[in-house]
């Protein structure tokens, strides 16, 4: 096993404990690959190229794929500088996240974060909180976790930015988008959330899923009240929606995604 450079200084920080616990958990438990079952990784290395990163060209705005098959629904740049996604919410991907929100597999956090931290990366890094998009309480409770709380933790381990899960709030319950048109999820998460303690910040919002944005500009819209500086959001995989006949297709079942749930 190699040695952490905290245990040459003779003290373990809180990565290098996380890297040990997380360590000694895949020897007991060996993960398996969320698409094909091998054991070993959570995404196997041949299924990881499956993975359809998210490169140029893009909206400079919303981050979304420019292609012609894809409907560009952009957000309000007031609120939100950008927002950017590490991968399609697709194969793997799809999968992981899901085992991550719906199979109680906390484990997969870190290991998303690992894989797309390079995307995370190029973005610019100056920012001085990370704060994770939060759930309803009756939600949370349920699940008894917030998986975007699990990627802002890792992302922060990696980045030194600390993170915040409690200045901002999910102040009404809000039903689930799935199924909702464009107009509708803008509308469900309308005014939404209430933050505070942010006065001056220059923040990240992370979350799992992007599909409209209007979760993230909501809750963009209540950092700004509270006197943000400036806000972007990053999510691991965006969802892409077909260009034509919106909501039939995302009634028709093709939008498992329940964002930000
Ligand atoms: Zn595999
Ligand atoms: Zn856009």
């Amino acid at each position: 096993m190699r040695v952490l450079p905290s245990q040459r200084r003779g003290t373990v920080d809180s990565q290098s404990l996380h890297f040990l616990y997380q360590y000694f958990l895949d020897l007991l438990f060996p993960p398996r690959c969320v698409e094909c079952h091998s054991v070993g990784r959570s995404i196997c290395g041949k299924c990881l190229p499956l993975i359809e990163w998210i490169g140029v060209p893009i909206c400079g705005v919303c981050g979304q794929p420019l292609r012609k098959s894809v409907r560009h629904t952009c957000v309000d740049p007031r609120l939100l500088q950008w927002v950017r996604s590490a991968a399609v919410f697709s194969g793997p991907m799809r999968r992981a996240i899901h085992a991550l929100k719906y199979s109680s597999d906390r484990n997969l956090a870190s290991f998303l974060v690992d894989i797309s931290y390079a995307h995370f990366a190029t973005v610019t890094m100056e920012f001085d909180r990370i704060i994770p998009v939060p759930l309803g309480r009756i939600r949370e409770r349920k699940r008894g976790y917030n998986q975007s709380v699990l990627l802002a933790e890792a992302l922060s381990l990696k980045t030194r930015i600390p993170v915040d899960p409690k200045c901002l709030i999910r102040s009404r319950e809000t039903k689930s988008q799935v199924g909702l048109s464009h107009d509708e999820r803008k509308q469900n998460v309308d005014q939404a959330f209430s933050a505070t303690s942010v006065a001056d910040r220059k923040i990240i919002l992370v979350d799992d899923v992007c599909t409209t944005g209007a979760t993230l500009q909501s809750c963009a819209a209540a950092l700004i009240e509270a006197g943000a500086r400036s806000v972007s959001g990053w999510t691991l995989a965006r969802a892409i929606l077909p260009g034509m006949d919106l909501h039939s297709q995302l009634v028709g079942g093709k939008d498992d995604h329940q964002d930000s749930y």
